[in-house]
Order: structure tokens, then C-alpha cells, then sequence
């Protein structure tokens, strides 16, 4: 559903991400983990449209991004680290603004806006202008919103940011939820236990480059065994910054 070959992005003279191969089936709930600067955000960006890559193609459901980025897109949703809203709107209204975007018929809209905002916690701000929302309130605004079209692929880059227990878990159970329904979901986080708890499988970026890549079960089973955050730490502690030493966590796909 995600295909991502030979993935190269630079800043200049600097590889941000290079020569990353990956794939995500369809229906998979794949966590993308790294320590800060990996490249997991230009990677998130390079995927969604917003950054056109130095090399590599880029595939969502089988649409070619930079032959048919609209086709693309369609099928996608997509929350930023950082989300954009017009900010006078209510939130009600920004659902209404996103599903015309989209085209969608606003009955539809209206019916997914319902169900999302009972789910999400959001009824009570919806006829609140965005920019009177708190933190976590936007965060699963932006969620919504990215969610309104139904999307076979939702691409979030750290769900729970600014989210409390209660809503974090809100946010769980749908992330879940449409992964189960077989959409295909990429998650970047830093949060090791919701990788742990959601994901169907992890990969472990650094520097640009894939150094780990399984099932939990799968980078339990070498001799870094442990819970993920054992594993995330052994990958990184000898030499801060460098995934090298993950022998048998090894992936192949990108150090050459
Ligand atoms: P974090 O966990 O801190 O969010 P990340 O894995 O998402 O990090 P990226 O944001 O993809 O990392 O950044 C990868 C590298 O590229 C970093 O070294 C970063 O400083 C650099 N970088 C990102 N955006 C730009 C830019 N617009 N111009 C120059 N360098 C950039």
C-alpha cells in the first residue's frame, strides 16, 4: 500500500535521508521510531507530497507521488507534527472546509464529522474557533479532520503529542480501529510503549538510514531481546547516533 524505494532527501550538502527502501502492506499499523534528526519527518513529508525527494519513487496505493500526487493524496490522510488550521474557523466549520477540499458530499461529511467528534472528544468545541482550542483539543481536531474522507492510508507524525491519558487513549482505540478496518496506518513516534502496544511492525531510522525493521516478536527474538525501549536503547547507547551495532536487528535495506 506504502511503497518507498530507494527514498534520498537532502538539505543542501546534507543527507537527511538516504536510500531508504521500505514497504508498508495494506491494513498495517507500521511505527516509525528514531532518535531526533533521523529523518523521520522528512521521510513523513517526502511520503505525503509536501517535499519532492532528490531520489527514490514514492508509492500509496499504487500512485506514483510524483506522477499522480493528487491521485495520491486522495486516498491519503495525513496529521503534521505541527498542524495547520484557519484559525477563525470552528472546528465544525473546518470539517466542512476540509471535506469540500476533498469533494466530498456533505451529507457524508456531516455523518463522518458526527461520529468522529463523538469518538474524538470533540463535540463540545464544535462550534469553538479553532484558535480558542488547547493544544491536545487541535491535536484531535487535526486527527479528525484527517480522517473526515476516510482515507486507506493515514499518515500521522506523533499522534500524541499534547494529549492526556483520556484522550490519548481516545486516539488509540481509532488508530486501532482503522488499522482493524484495513486501513493502512504510519505512525512516527517517539513514544516506544504505544509502538510497542499498536504497532503490527517497527522500523528504526537513523541518520537517514533503516537499521532495524520487524515485529515486536521479530527484534525481541535477536540478542536484543526486551521490551522496545531496552532494544531502542541498546541500538543507540554505545554510540549516540549511530544504529550500526544492531546486528540482529539488521535490516539490510539501507547500509551498504
Ligand atoms: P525529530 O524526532 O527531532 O522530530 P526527525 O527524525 O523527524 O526528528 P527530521 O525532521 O526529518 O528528523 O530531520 C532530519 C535531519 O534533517 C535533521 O538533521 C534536521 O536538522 C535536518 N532538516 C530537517 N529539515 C530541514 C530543512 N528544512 N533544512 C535543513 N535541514 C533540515
Amino acid at each position: 500500500m506504502i511503497s518507498i524505494d530507494n527514498l534520498t532527501v537532502r538539505y543542501g550538502e546534507f543527507v537527511a535521508v538516504d536510500g531508504l527502501d521500505l514497504e508498508v502492506p495494506a491494513g498495517e499499523l507500521f511505527a516509525f521510531l528514531g532518535p531526533n534528526g533521523a529523518g523521520k519527518t522528512t521521510t513523513i513529508k517526502a511520503l505525503t507530497g509536501l517535499l519532492r525527494p532528490d531520489e527514490g519513487v514514492l508509492r500509496v496505493a499504487g500512485h506514483d507521488l510524483a506522477e499522480r500526487p493528487l491521485a495520491a493524496k486522495a486516498v491519503m490522510g495525513y496529521v503534521p507534527d505541527v498542524a495547520v488550521f484557519y484559525d477563525k474557523l470552528t472546528s465544525l466549520e473546518f470539517m466542512r472546509f476540509i471535506g469540500e477540499l476533498f469533494e466530498l458530499d456533505p451529507g457524508a461529511v456531516a455523518e463522518n464529522t458526527r461520529s468522529l467528534f463523538a469518538k474524538l472528544d470533540l463535540d463540545a468545541y464544535a462550534h469553538d474557533p479553532v484558535e480558542t482550542l488547547s493544544h491536545g483539543t487541535r491535536q484531535r481536531l487535526a486527527i479528525a479532520s484527517a480522517l473526515v474522507h476516510d482515507p486507506q492510508v493515514f499518515v500521522i507524525d506523533e499522534p500524541m503529542v499534547g494529549l492526556d491519558p483520556l484522550h490519548a487513549r481516545a486516539v488509540k482505540d481509532e488508530i486501532k480501529a482503522r488499522a482493524d478496518a484495513g486501513v493502512t496506518v504510519f505512525m512516527s513516534t517517539h513514544l516506544l510503549n504505544i509502538a510497542e502496544e499498536l504497532a503490527d511492525r517497527i522500523g528504526i531510522i537513523d541518520r537517514g538510514r533503516l537499521v532495524a525493521l520487524g515485529t515486536m516478536d521479530e527484534l525481541r527474538a535477536g540478542e536484543q531481546a526486551g521490551a522496545l525501549e531496552e532494544i531502542f536503547l541498546r541500538l543507540f547507547e554505545e554510540d549516540p547516533g549511530a544504529g550500526a551495532g544492531a546486528s540482529a536487528l539488521e535490516t539490510g535495506g539501507g547500509r551498504g
